[in-house]
């Protein structure tokens, strides 16, 4: 066996990635340990999905328990980890109807199809789908249809049809182009990979009253918004709007692929019996897990957390933006969060994740241009003192650096 380390990986893997030289191989509580052994600080969550940290009691009970009980059965029959957290997200959301999968695209997938087929109901007309720009939807081939970003759908022609992209935020635009053959208008309630943009309330309302007027169907996709990560449950609980459908994945399984599509008991019924499916949807592990994570995301003591922690995190990242000048603003909800690089920056938002990591802390980008910041929801103030620090000292180190390169 050849060693297990970086250099391997291009050997042996599709290029589609790009992964950073350390490996990880332990994690407890927000903290990772590489091969050597080095501890780093994560803000990241394995891009917003380890929201409980890593390895929690719960979450290890949890599936400890399911192992030694029952692994997969399929849809041909029902299971009791699926029918529990399908009551519990009916039970904690505007939700009637749960469907299961395992990841966003696939959420969004079937959301999609569920619009296509609601619209086909109505008329043969009605099959617009509305979505905006940056938005991100997954990577199948009609979520990354869907999904805002050019960069994404290169090459993958020919896509599926009628999807209108349109600027996000900007009310009087949608207006100009909705009609009643839109069957759907899809959207974040915080652009996440696009750049932690957050949709303004006022822009929300009027989406739902253009949905209303024209019968189209409101889609929110909360994969990375969703599971206690802006402060509530789900984000549109304080964005005063009620979606048609929500899908949410990441979070959702603490680390265990699973997703789901939350609708009503009507727009449920388009989905009618072999209209759509998936083998491992609703299995039985990933359902345990993702109901231990939900009942602790749910604790009010963990979403109180949130908003302190992300009043913690924004504040100390608007004191390193100012001491360096890397960023200013810092935007978004709860505990995800943005910093757009300032113009003499544009575009390093990466070597500021390499710089981190240096120091001992891992955070993301959002586009070449956004550091984006997802902690653990549950993550200690000292801790995200400690992983504040870890990020001062990369961006002074950087300053320093390009103050060197100038000078
Ligand atoms: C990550 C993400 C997806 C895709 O989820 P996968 O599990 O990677 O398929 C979809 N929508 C949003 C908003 C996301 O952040």
């Amino acid at each position: 066996m050849s060693q297990l380390d970086r250099q391997l990986f291009n050997e042996v893997m599709v290029p589609n990635y790009a992964p950073a030289e350390i490996i990880p191989v332990r994690g407890e509580g927000s903290r990772i340990w590489d091969q050597q052994g080095r501890d780093y600080l994560d803000l990241a969550c394995g891009i917003a999905v380890t929201g409980l940290g890593h390895c929690h009691p719960l979450l290890v009970k949890a599936i400890a328990e399911q192992s030694q009980k029952l692994w997969h059965i399929s849809n041909v029959m029902t299971n009791e980890p699926a029918l529990k957290l399908a009551k519990r997200l009916t039970e904690l959301t505007f939700a009637e109807r749960v469907f299961f999968c395992n990841s966003g695209s696939e959420a969004n997938e079937a959301a999609f199809k569920l619009a296509r087929r609601w619209g086909n109901n109505q008329s043969p007309e009605k099959n617009e789908i509305i979505s905006f720009y940056n938005g991100f939807h997954g990577r199948t081939l009609f979520t990354v249809s869907v999904g805002g970003q050019e960069k994404y759908t290169k090459g993958f022609e020919p896509l599926p049809g009628n999807i209108t992209h349109l600027p996000y935020n900007d009310l009087e635009t949608l207006a100009d182009h909705i009609s009643d053959k839109t069957c759907a208008v899809v959207l974040e309630p915080v652009q996440g990979e696009g750049g932690v943009t957050p949709a303004t309330e006022a822009f929300l309302k009027g989406v739902r009253a253009l949905c209303e007027k024209h019968h189209a169907l409101m889609i929110f996709d909360e994969v990375q918004t969703g599971n206690g990560r802006s402060g509530a449950l789900f984000a549109y609980m304080e964005m005063g709007v009620t979606p048609d459908i929500l899908t949410t994945a990441k979070g959702l399984g603490g680390g265990f692929p699973v997703g789901a599509m939350l609708t009503t008991a009507k727009l449920a019924e388009t989905l009618a019996f072999g209209t759509h499916g998936s083998t491992y949807g609703g299995n039985p592990l990933a359902c345990a897990v993702a109901g231990a994570a939900l009942e602790e995301i749910a604790r009010p003591e963990t979403l109180a957390n949130v908003r302190a922690r992300g009043v913690q995190l924004r504040q100390g990242l608007e004191q390193i933006g100012r001491r360096y000048g890397l960023f200013g603003e810092v935007r978004g909800l709860g505990l995800l969060l943005g910093a757009p690089l300032a113009e003499a920056w544009k575009g390093r938002a990466k070597d500021v994740v390499s710089a981190g990591l240096k120091q001992g802390v891992w955070l993301l980008v959002a586009g070449p241009d956004v550091l984006r910041f997802a902690p653990a929801l549950n993550i200690s103030e000292a801790d995200l003192a400690e992983a504040l620090r870890r990020l001062d000292a990369a961006c002074a180190e950087l300053a320093g650096s390009a103050g060197a390169a100038v000078a």
